[in-house]
């Protein structure tokens, strides 16, 4: 087997995000992706929270629930949206006192939709430097900020972007997360920028595999990540053909993952979008295995 075949095995280190459900149905569907992927160990899972807070208590259960029903060790997303500092500040304390010890600490987006102009409220965090520089005055928690490989699309330039991810991390942030990316030379020229402006917390690629291609590109454009034209013909016409669809979905996750350990990186951030089938594939070709039985269900099938 040639060197590129290789499995990279060792040194992977992946998380996985989550977004908190909000019928019966679909709190079932989530819970059976964790007990799916769990067994892979992932280093941390995120539970995201909802634009406004408006998911404030269904994060705050589905991390209980994590914590309580699960040896794994979630990481609670938090926004400044429409919330005064101190009421940020007491979420904080509620989530540290049920024991948890990591936040992806995020600034968020207007109330009036992604894309609209963020304005703080008088009394509240006016971005994500602020918010971070409140939880490490409560404690010394583990705390994930966001990047952007291709910058904001509220950011002027570059410039502007890294110097507040610098903000973020001179605040005390320990690692980044990035806005999911399809084009992995634009994730190594970010690197090499934010590396040159001294920023050293790992800068974790965020991996969105294409469930919906529609959805997808439908998101990237309002969160200023752009679809590849190569990679918009691979799904062309396959609109009504789920089957292909989810291969060439797999298929080309597959590839970008692979060639990002070629280029060194080890680290991964999966937005499962609550589904486990893809990202659990993709973590087994990057050579994780399940720690113990997946669940009952995969053992009876193997049988
Ligand atoms: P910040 O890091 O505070 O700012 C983002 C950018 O805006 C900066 O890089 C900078 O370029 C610009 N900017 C901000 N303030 C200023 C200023 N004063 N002057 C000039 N430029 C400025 N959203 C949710 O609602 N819930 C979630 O759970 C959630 N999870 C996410 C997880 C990840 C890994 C990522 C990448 C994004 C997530 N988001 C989430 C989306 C995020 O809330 C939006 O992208 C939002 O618009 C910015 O939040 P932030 O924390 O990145 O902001």
């Amino acid at each position: 087997m040639s060197q590129i075949n290789a499995l990279p095995a060792s040194g992977i280190n992946v998380s996985f995000e989550f977004f908190p459900p909000k019928t019966d149905r679909m709190e079932e569907t989530l819970w059976r992706s964790i007990e799916r992927l769990a067994p892979l160990g992932p280093h941390f899972v995120s539970v995201t929270y909802g634009a406004g807070g408006s998911t404030r208590e269904r994060t705050h259960h589905t991390i209980e629930r994590i914590l309580k029903e699960t040896s794994l060790t979630p990481a609670a997303h938090l926004t400044c949206v429409d919330a005064s500092r101190e009421e940020v500040d007491e979420v904080v304390r509620q989530y540290r006192d049920t024991g948890v010890k990591h936040f992806v600490a995020l600034r968020g987006d207007s109330q009036d939709g992604v894309g609209q102009a963020y304005v703080p409220r008088a009394d509240g965090y006016r971005n994500a430097a602020e918010l971070i520089a409140g939880m490490r005055a409560i404690d010394d928690f583990e705390i994930s900020v966001s990047a952007y490989p291709e910058k904001h699309p509220e950011s002027p330039d570059f410039a502007t972007d890294i110097d507040l991810l610098k903000r973020k991390v001179d605040n005390g942030a320990t690692r980044a997360i990035t806005q999911f990316f399809f084009d992995n030379e634009v994730f190594e020229r970010y690197v090499e920028r934010v590396r040159r402006a001294g920023i050293y917390i790992p800068i974790v690629p965020g991996i969105v595999p294409i469930h919906d291609f529609t959805k997808v590109s439908r998101f990237s454009k309002a969160c200023g990540a752009a679809i590849p034209a190569w990679l918009a013909e691979r799904f062309e016409g396959l609109e009504e053909d789920e089957q292909t669809r989810s291969h060439v979905a797999a298929a080309f996750c597959a590839e970008q993952v692979l060639d990002l350990t070629r280029r060194g990186i080890s680290d991964f951030h999966f937005y499962t979008m609550n589904r486990a089938d893809l990202v659990y594939s993709i973590c087994h070709i990057l050579g994780l295995r399940a720690r113990q039985p997946a669940s009952a269900g995969a053992e009876a099938a193997a049988a």
